[in-house]
């Protein structure tokens, strides 16, 4: 409202999380624990003058563990049991032929905008978690079976591109028994203040790897960070066969690019299954209305609210233009390319989740507590 004008709300809020962030970190009773989006990793590296799209997860890694934090995850790893979910409810309601087109459901601008104008169109929305939520809910059932020889509280801090990120992680509802999954969100930029602040020289840092027992990270997990990268996984997840050029096939299905919408068809186990991929929420709008008109049939639909996904989120360093997203984008498919694994299924760490903290537990990955 009014005060935004006179008062810089924004900059007092930035200051205010990451006063949050140094308390916890300088608290000895807490463990503080971080995930760090696929995004992040091809942005931070533009407010200390490298070239957007350049790679520095490694430095991040390090440059947590300088300030203080005692264990550095990657979110990816959320991303590939979203993908496995999502994937699995999606044939599930294919094969019923209810509630379709399902809508992905991880970005919190989108369901927020959904919720409101759209409330006719919820139980469309995917009851999947964010991979940010499904991995602070893993995290924090793994550490309380874990036996650490100090008692602590642990603390998840995610790492986003993103603002809409710090009201996701306060929703009542995505709290387990009062307790908030994730307990701090940080942006792009307040951790590149914060490696400022601390008087760490970001590109001196020697790149450092994240910590076990979540060590494992697919190339479908990291495309998330751009925009058609959830379709694409999905489809990665549906194709039997492990080649090369069947991946590469499905790179050309039409779920690449930077137009505002794009569409795929897949042939799975016999069906054609559409897909449409929506970055900004007027084009979804649009998307919306024509299918409401019956001028389109979709069977799943992505929807990122920020141009070319969270690559271009609004806590990523600025400037950001066309240009700085492409880049960025190319580097998130480069990560891709240098994963010797490249399907959530395939994620060694996910069969270990499943067959452990999330065996008889694959409710907490859902918005409704089911599966
Ligand atoms: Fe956040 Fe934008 Fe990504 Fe949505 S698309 S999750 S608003 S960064």
């Amino acid at each position: 409202g009014q005060c935004r004008v006179v008062c810089p709300t924004g900059a007092l809020m930035i200051k205010k999380d990451i006063d949050r962030a140094y308390e916890a970190l300088q608290n000895k009773n807490k463990r503080v624990i971080a995930q760090i989006a696929p995004a992040v990793r091809v942005a931070i590296g533009e407010d200390f003058g490298l070239q957007p799209g350049q790679i520095s997860m490694g430095k991040i890694v390090a440059a947590l563990r300088k300030l203080g934090f005692d264990q550095v995850f990657d979110t990816a790893v959320g991303a590939d049991l979203t993908v496995i979910e999502e994937a699995e409810e999606l044939m599930d309601r294919i094969q019923r032929k209810e509630k379709l087109p399902l809508f992905s459901s991880c970005c919190p601008s989108w369901f927020k905008y959904a919720e409101q104008k759209h409330p006719e169109l919820m139980e469309n929305v995917s009851s999947c978690l964010s991979p940010m939520q499904m991995f602070g809910a893993v995290i924090k059932e793994q550490f309380k079976k874990e036996k650490f020889s100090e008692e602590k509280e642990n603390i998840v801090i995610a790492i986003m591109p993103c603002t809409a990120k710090k009201y996701e992680a306060a929703r009542p509802e995505n709290a387990i028994n009062g307790e908030r999954q994730v307990d701090m969100v940080i942006t792009t930029q307040e951790l590149a203040i914060m490696i400022q602040e601390n008087g760490i020289v970001f590109n001196e840092l020697e790149d450092e790897a994240i910590d076990m027992p979540f060590g494992f990270t697919s190339g479908a997990g990291v495309i998330f960070g751009v925009s058609g990268g959830v379709s694409e996984a999905v489809l990665r997840y549906y194709y039997k066969e492990r080649n090369a050029s069947a991946l590469k096939g499905i790179s050309y299905s039409g779920v690449r690019g930077m137009e505002g919408v794009k569409e795929a068809t897949a042939e799975i186990d016999g069906r054609t299954v559409r897909i449409g991929v929506v970055h900004g929420l007027k084009n979804a709008e649009k998307l919306i209305r024509k299918i409401k008109r019956g001028e389109e049939k979709f069977d799943f639909i992505e929807v990122m609210a920020c141009p070319g996904g969270c690559i271009g989120g609004a806590g990523q360093p600025i400037p950001q233009n066309e240009n700085v997203r492409k880049l960025r984008a190319k580097g998130i498919y480069k990560v891709d390319k240098s994963l010797p694994i490249k399907r959530s299924d395939d994620n060694p760490t996910i069969d270990a989740l499943y067959n452990g903290v999330l065996n008889s537990n694959r409710h907490i990955l859902h918005r409704d507590g089911k599966h």
